[in-house]
């Protein structure tokens, strides 16, 4: 059987570069002192590993009130509000800060409209890590919406508005919302994010690190007969690709842990495919490459 990692998996750039700040900051700071607001990426093998090098984790920012003289807080990709840094400030905490220069251009763009009185339109998850940030950066003035219906219930088609996406949405629903709202308002803006257009489409503000990706996916999942999709559960990106893997193949599987893989699932297969999210560490997926090859050696071996 052949087992083939996807070359185009593996970590983003902007999560290579979180790791790398949290790496360099453990590595000169006294034992114990670095802290990340939130799990520093959605994978709980690699959080696992950082935390073994000292990384700790605080699950809300008003922890930051508590923490110890000398204490460092990493932000991670994802972004936080204003109100984070203030606290921070005022509690004499230093902010490692490593927010994906994507997330820090978007929230620079809400930030821009919102001071020129846009009405804001966010398609994403409300309370995802990043739209929180976003939120934060415009008083929560917006509105943020996950379906088109909802966009047709809570935009007000009178007003001057804005839209924008979380960066790790999907490009398809994307298109049909901003559709739907240049048929009904007068004057609206879809956001271009032209200064890092290569990190952006031309004309949304969706991560070109995961919509790049979909057609190469695409080819990956129906090169192969069973494709293995290895990300955390609470992985954004990971939802969007794994959706467009399995609707080119349906033998398509989610696994966020080696222990979750199915020996029936690799039944009659000759080639399997392994792939991941932009949070999917290339050691990981090594492992369940491993643990693949060693299950199919074990069953011819088998009477
Ligand atoms: S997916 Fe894009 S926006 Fe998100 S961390 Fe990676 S590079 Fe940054």
């Amino acid at each position: 059987m052949n087992v083939t990692i996807d070359p185009r998996s593996g970590f983003c750039w902007g999560v290579v570069r979180t790791v790398q700040i949290a790496e360099e900051t453990l590595e000169n700071s006294p034992p114990g002192s670095v802290y990340v607001l939130g799990n520093i990426i959605h994978n709980p093998r690699e959080i696992e590993r950082l935390a073994a090098k000292g990384l700790k984790t605080l699950r809300s920012r008003e922890e930051i009130a508590s923490l110890p003289p000398g204490a460092k807080v990493l932000i991670r990709a994802h972004g936080e509000p204003p109100e984070t840094y203030r606290l921070a400030r005022q509690h004499r905490v230093e902010i490692i800060d490593a927010t994906c220069p994507v997330v820090t251009k978007l929230q620079e763009r809400v930030r821009k409209f919102y001071d020129l009185g846009y009405q804001i339109v966010i398609f994403g998850k409300r309370n995802h890590a990043e739209v929180v940030g976003v939120r934060g950066v415009c008083n929560d003035e917006c509105i943020v919406v996950e379906r088109l219906e909802d966009a047709l219930e809570m935009v007000d088609v009178r007003k001057k508005t804005v839209l924008f996406s979380q960066t790790t949405m999907d490009r398809p629903t994307f298109l049909r919302l901003r559709d739907v709202l240049k048929s009904r308002i007068e004057e609206l803006i879809v956001e271009e994010m032209g200064t890092i257009a290569t990190e952006f489409h031309a004309k949304d503000t969706i991560c070109g690190q995961v919509s790049g990706r979909e057609d190469d996916l695409r080819r990956f999942a129906r090169q192969h007969d069973v494709v293995i999709f290895v990300a955390g559960k609470d992985s954004s990106n990971g939802k969007v690709l794994f959706d467009v893997a399995r609707s080119e193949n349906p033998r398509t599987y989610f696994i966020e842990d080696v222990s979750e893989l199915q020996s029936e699932w690799l039944e009659g297969a000759e080639s399997v495919g392994i792939t991941g999210a932009t949070s999917t560490p290339q050691w990981y997926m090594q492992q369940v490459r491993q643990e693949i090859l060693r299950r199919v050696a074990t069953a011819s071996t088998m009477p």
